[in-house]
């Protein structure tokens, strides 16, 4: 069984995999037209985000069983072109949820208590300690987290463990873990929460989940958290509630458009803090995607 890794993936899955018989080649850094030349020859390729699994390369696939995303969304696989070629899709759906759900709680801290803006004055050899002595402790307040799936229940069950009363809101999720009280009506997490997050895919259904109609219907001086995904959240929206006052802060791991305009027009307000789609960007979380990824290979090699 020969298996082709087309993204970075972590060594000691590797390892696991050439141990298990399985012959891997290591070519992280190919290239599209590269692929297409060799992908005849694999049985298995293993991909991230990097590489793009689209029909010209599905059809030269001749031999392919099972294209592995490492990760969660497989947005960059034209998983039913594959399908239809016999081709099997796998990715590793849970081995980030923890790395992502302690972002999220990092970011309540973090603008609560402005954690990054009074860092950049201190940095500035400033000394302001009564402007960024207005800061609010989490304990006592209420997060809504919309979407209560893998990383929206971490994130529930540790904001629980923080003193928050959490409220979760997914309409396809029968029971809750019982620390998260389950609301059946979006606008009642919106009127009730103090700090906002959101943990669903970007789908048509949840497309602007939050948008201007949402924050007109939320607390004055909010904060709205996404670790989820761009297109959620309308960007255009939040400028305008973060601009009247209504948003008092947002912190932002994904957006709209990360290529070219990349959260720009976000960025640029002082209240508004984030980071580059960082997410499942921990050691721990390469180590259990590369582990994943490593025992589904076996598994389909050994059929
Ligand atoms: P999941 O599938 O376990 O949970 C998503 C939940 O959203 C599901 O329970 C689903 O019922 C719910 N949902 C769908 N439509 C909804 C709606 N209209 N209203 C309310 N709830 C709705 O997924 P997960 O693993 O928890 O991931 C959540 C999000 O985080 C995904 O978009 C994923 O792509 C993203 N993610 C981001 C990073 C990052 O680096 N920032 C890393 C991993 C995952």
């Amino acid at each position: 069984m020969r298996l082709i890794i087309c993204d970075p993936t972590d060594a000691s899955a590797i390892e696991t995999m050439r141990a298990a018989g399985i012959e891997v080649d290591v070519r992280d850094t190919i290239t599209l037209e590269e692929l297409e030349t060799v992908i005849a020859d694999y049985h298995i390729m293993v991909v991230r985000s990097r590489t793009t699994v689209r029909a010209p390369l599905i059809d030269k696939a001749t031999n392919l069983k099972a294209v592995i995303r490492g990760g969660v969304g497989v947005d960059n696989i034209d998983v039913a072109y594959a399908e239809s070629k016999g081709i099997e899709v796998r990715n590793t759906p849970a081995a980030s949820s923890n790395s992502v759900a302690e972002l999220t709680i990092g970011y309540l801290f973090a603008l609560a208590r402005q954690i990054p803006q009074v860092t950049a004055t201190m940095k500035d050899g400033k000394w302001e300690k009564k402007a960024f002595s207005k800061g609010s402790e989490l304990a006592g307040k209420t997060l809504g987290i919309v979407g209560c799936g893998r990383i929206g229940a971490m994130v529930g069950e540790k904001a629980a463990a923080l003193g928050m009363a959490v409220l979760g809101y997914d309409p396809f999720i029968a029971e809750m873990a019982s620390c998260i009280l389950k609301e059946e009506d979006l606008d009642e997490i919106f009127a009730r929460s103090d700090f906002i997050t959101v943990h669903v895919p970007h789908t048509d259904g949840t497309h602007y989940i939050l948008d201007a109609a949402a924050f007109a219907k939320m607390k004055d001086g909010v904060y709205i958290v996404n670790c989820g995904r761009g297109g959620t959240v309308d960007e255009a929206a939040l400028c305008d509630a973060l601009a009247s006052g209504k948003v008092a802060g947002a912190a932002l791991d994904v957006f709209e458009d990360e290529k070219v305009e990349r959260g720009q027009r976000l960025m640029a307000f002082p209240q508004v803090i984030g980071s580059p789609h960082i997410g499942a960007g921990t050691r721990e979380a390469t180590a259990r995607v590369g582990g994943e990824v490593a025992q589904i290979a076996i598994e389909i090699a050994r059929r």
